[in-house]
Parts: structure tokens; sequence; C-alpha cells
């Protein structure tokens, strides 16, 4: 049995990966910021609550020593993100409405936030046979792709989404560099029905999930410092 933390995982994308790992009868850590709302879906699908906001030190913190005192971690998805910029009719802001504020918010949480609950859980993964850590990226992280006409997202306006998914990236790369034992990797789920794109998505959250429980379950001998999606390596 895999013991596995997914942070963000009260809702959306990560509530489904953890029932998907919860099915395969792995151990699962479903991280929340808001523990009840934590707690009641981790009582739904079988998992163990862990209250855990990205953006708080002293939270992510004590969700390690919990994971530490509940056996260790063998696999970390660092899932929880947002999208700051985006109006209440789902369109973000581009270039010419894009405020320092909406990019703070969204690397606060895309970026540093990852970087935090990293920090946090190398330890743990560190001492298990076949770590993993699998960063919830996204298409629009795509240097190439957004820069290419042809790229199906070519048109989208916003910034500081896919900067921060961008920035993402590059800790998997570097990440998967400094810790050869460890899998790190990117994973792009596809656009997916959740609140984070005002159930715009075009696909069920367990299609979206099926790609980020595969990269969970890569072991020991899987790829690292890649960037994938449901149909394989994607260009960064
Ligand atoms: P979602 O339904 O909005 O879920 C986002 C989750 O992140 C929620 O559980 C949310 O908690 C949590 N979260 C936000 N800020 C947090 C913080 N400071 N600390 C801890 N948790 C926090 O969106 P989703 O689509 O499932 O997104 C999951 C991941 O997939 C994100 O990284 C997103 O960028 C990525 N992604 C999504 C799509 C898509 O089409 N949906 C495509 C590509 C990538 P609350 O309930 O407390 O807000």
């Amino acid at each position: 049995m895999t013991a596995i933390l997914i942070t963000g995982a009260n809702k959306g994308l990560g509530l489904e990966t953890a029932r998907q790992l919860v099915a395969a009868g792995h151990k699962v850590f479903l991280g929340s910021r808001d523990f009840d709302r934590g707690r009641r879906a981790a009582e739904e699908i079988g998992a163990v609550p862990v209250q855990l906001d990205v953006t708080d030190d002293a939270s992510v913190t004590a969700a390690a020593e919990t994971v530490a005192a509940a056996g260790g971690l063998d696999v970390l998805v660092n899932n929880a993100g947002i999208q700051a910029e985006m109006n209440a009719e789902g369109l973000p802001a581009g270039a010419a409405d894009l405020t320092a504020d909406m990019m703070q918010t969204t690397l606060d949480t895309n970026v540093v936030g990852a970087v935090r609950v990293l920090h946090a859980f190398l330890p743990l993964l560190q001492r298990s046979s076949a770590p993993v850590v699998v960063n919830v990226s996204s298409g629009l992280a795509s240097l190439s792709g957004l820069s290419s006409p042809e790229f199906r997202a070519y048109h989208y306006p916003g910034v500081a989404y896919p900067t921060s998914k961008a920035a993402l990236n590059m800790i998997t790369i570097q990440f998967a560099k400094a810790f050869p034992g460890i899998r790190v990797n990117s994973v792009e789920p596809g656009f997916t029905k959740t609140d984070l794109n005002h159930n715009t998505g075009t696909q069920s959250v367990e299609e979206g999930a099926r790609v980020i429980v595969g990269l969970a379950l890569i072991g020991p001998d899987g790829p690292t410092g890649g960037y994938f999606d449901a149909n394989g390596p994607l260009p960064w």
C-alpha cells in the first residue's frame, strides 16, 4: 500500500484523484485548507483528512508532522491551485487588465505554495523506497504551445495562471535533477469541468484524474523530469 498526499483534495480533480487512489487500495491523505470540507470529503471516500493550506507555513508544517506520525509518505500530489484572474463569467484577465495583486495571489498558491509543501514533505519522501511527486500543471503552461498559432489554446488571453504553471514546470525540471531518487513530473489533466473554470471544462473529473493517478503510481522505474497528458509526453 502506497501512502499518498493530495493537496486541495476536498473537491474537483483532487477529490476525484483521491477517490480513484483509495479505490485502488492506497492510503490517501486528503489535504484541504478548510478542515470541515476536507473531513466531509474524506469520509465520503475513505481517505484521511489533513488540514493543509499551501499558503500557510504553520498549516503545512503541522500537516507534515501529522503525516509523519501516521507512518510517512510515498507520493505527493501538488494539486491545490487557483485561477485568481478569472472574472464571474469565467473569463481570465488579459494583459491589459492584469494587476500585480492578481499575479501575486496566483503565484502565492500555485508556485510558492507548491514549494512550501515540497520543502516540508521532502524529508518524508526521502525515507520512502519509491518516492514520487506529481505537480498538477496545465496545458497552458507550455511556452512552445502558447507561442505557436497552431496550438489549440494559442488565443487564451490570461497571463497569471499560465505564468504560474510554467513556473511549476520549471520546479519539476529542477527538482527532478536535484533528487534523482524521486520521480518528479508535471501533469496536464486536460480541460475538466470544475469550479476552477466555472464548470466550462469539456471533460469529467473522472477522465481528468486518470492521468494524475497514472503518474502518482509510476513507481521507481517510471520517468522523471517530464510533462505529460493522457496521451504521453508534452513539449514544454
Ligand atoms: P477546483 O475544483 O477549484 O479545486 C481546487 C482545489 O484547490 C480546491 O480544493 C481548493 O480548496 C484548493 N485550494 C485553493 N487554494 C488553496 C490553498 N491555499 N491551500 C490548499 N488548497 C487550496 O479546481 P480543479 O480544476 O480541480 O484544480 C485542481 C488542479 O488542476 C489545479 O492545480 C488546477 O490548476 C489544475 N488544472 C485544472 C484544469 C481544469 O480544466 N479544471 C486543467 C489543468 C490544470 P477550496 O475548496 O478551499 O477552495
